[in-house]
């Protein structure tokens, strides 16, 4: 496996690194934020996701606990009812933060859990005799699922219970034996995919549409096309033939420390996390977008609050820009809107910004993106200050005005 700090970043394939850290982030701050990416075979989806186990920051959990309890927040079934008191007694431990996979082929009960039948001796209190799956056992932590959409295809009991997790930020989970009370317990998971939608079954949404939407964002990963990259990646592999060469002569040529500075930074942002909110005017934005368009997804917009924060935080910028919504929006709804009101939105979204100057969907450099927060500062009272009437009209005011 390439260290992450290793892995070739081009424009291509930007936005999934953009989104892991997200994710990464997000995760380690309490509330999960589920990505899929999707793409042509070859394009190094899986192996951005996997290396991003290693940048992963560890998490406190009581002693032992194989669902990962936090000492102040226990939820397993063996720690919840207990007092701070006993808690306390057990003692703590530091961990990685927990990156499991789930395979297309997976069974049930090893992704749900099941019940120990053998030492259940209490059949009113199932909960104390289960068998925790990958699921809660990867609680606060990610999920990785490689070819999500032959998942969702071939096993509708693990899509079910994926909706579950998913439904809601912590989600539940159930466990069903057979002749015993099913067993509830709450999971914080996010769950990360993977998927080729033009390889059989084809892409998600046709397959299971609710599992689709439960993915807050979604990216396509493009091929590298520029021959510097291009080239730039053949030397590293060479180079990567030689490091497997110095490996077998027992040497290490991986530096891991490099990664420290990537997990630091997940720190910083996930402390950050929380005091960080969406401006008013922006939340009032992003809800003009879903009335004027019918967006039928709620998730969607909630997405987009959670993603611009998020993204505000990784560009290290001290408040949440318009910018950071207008890069947010096509990774939201790609796989929630059909392609003419994506395209519908986007031109209408900058048609207004060439209006007002202040959106893009371009990369920009910092300095321009501070002439621009200049600009919208100057910008955001005018639209705080829109009445609402004008709010409902959302026709009127999302239409360029010509002359
Ligand atoms: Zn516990």
């Amino acid at each position: 496996m390439i260290p992450f700090y290793m892995l070739e970043r081009y424009e291509g394939n930007e936005p999934l690194f953009e989104l892991v850290t997200m994710s990464m982030v997000s995760t380690y701050a309490g509330e999960p934020l589920h990505v899929h990416a999707e793409g042509l075979r070859g394009t190094g989806k899986t192996t951005i996701m996997r290396s991003a186990r290693g940048i992963l920051p560890n998490i406190t959990r009581i002693k032992g606990c194989i669902y990962n309890c936090d000492p102040e927040n226990p939820h397993c079934p063996k720690h919840r009812d207990m007092t701070p008191e006993e808690i306390e007694s057990l003692g703590t431990e530091d961990i990685p933060m927990p990156f499991l996979e789930i395979s297309h082929s997976a069974k049930v009960g090893t992704v749900a859990g099941s019940i120990d039948l053998a030492r259940l001796t209490d059949a009113a209190n199932p909960a104390a005799q289960l068998l925790p799956g990958l699921i809660p056992q990867a609680h606060r932590g990610i999920i990785f699922i490689d070819e999500i959409n032959r998942l969702a295809d071939t096993s509708p009991e693990i899509t079910d219970i994926l909706l579950d997790v998913m439904g809601n930020k912590p989600g539940h989970l159930q466990i069903e034996e057979a002749g015993l009370p099913t067993v509830d317990i709450s999971v914080s998971v996010s769950i990360w995919a993977a998927s080729n939608p033009d390889e059989d079954p084809g892409p998600l949404e046709e397959i299971r549409r609710q599992l689709s939407d439960r993915f807050d964002l979604v990216c396509y990963m493009g091929r590298p096309d520029s021959v510097d990259i291009l080239s730039h990646m053949l030397e590293e592999n060479s180079h990567q033939h030689k490091i497997r060469n110095a490996n077998k002569r027992g040497s290490n040529v991986y530096d891991e420390t490099k990664n420290d500075k990537y997990r630091d930074e997940i720190i910083k942002w996930s402390e950050q996390y929380g005091s960080t909110d969406l401006p008013d005017f922006l939340r009032n934005f992003i809800a003009r977008l879903y009335i004027k368009h019918n967006l039928e997804s709620i998730r969607a917009i909630e997405a987009m609050q959670q993603g611009a924060i998020l993204h505000s935080l990784i560009k290290n910028r001290d408040k949440v820009m318009i910018a950071d919504v207008t890069r947010i929006l096509p990774l939201a709804l790609k796989h929630r809107v059909d392609g003419d009101t994506l395209v519908k939105l986007i031109n209408d979204v900058e048609s207004r910004g060439s209006r007002e100057g202040i959106l893009s969907f371009k990369n920009k450099k910092n300095k321009r993106e501070e002439e621009e927060e200049e600009y919208f500062q100057h910008n955001a009272r005018a639209l705080k200050d829109m009445s609402r009437s004008e709010l409902v009209n959302t026709e009127k005011d999302l239409t360029p005005t010509h002359g």
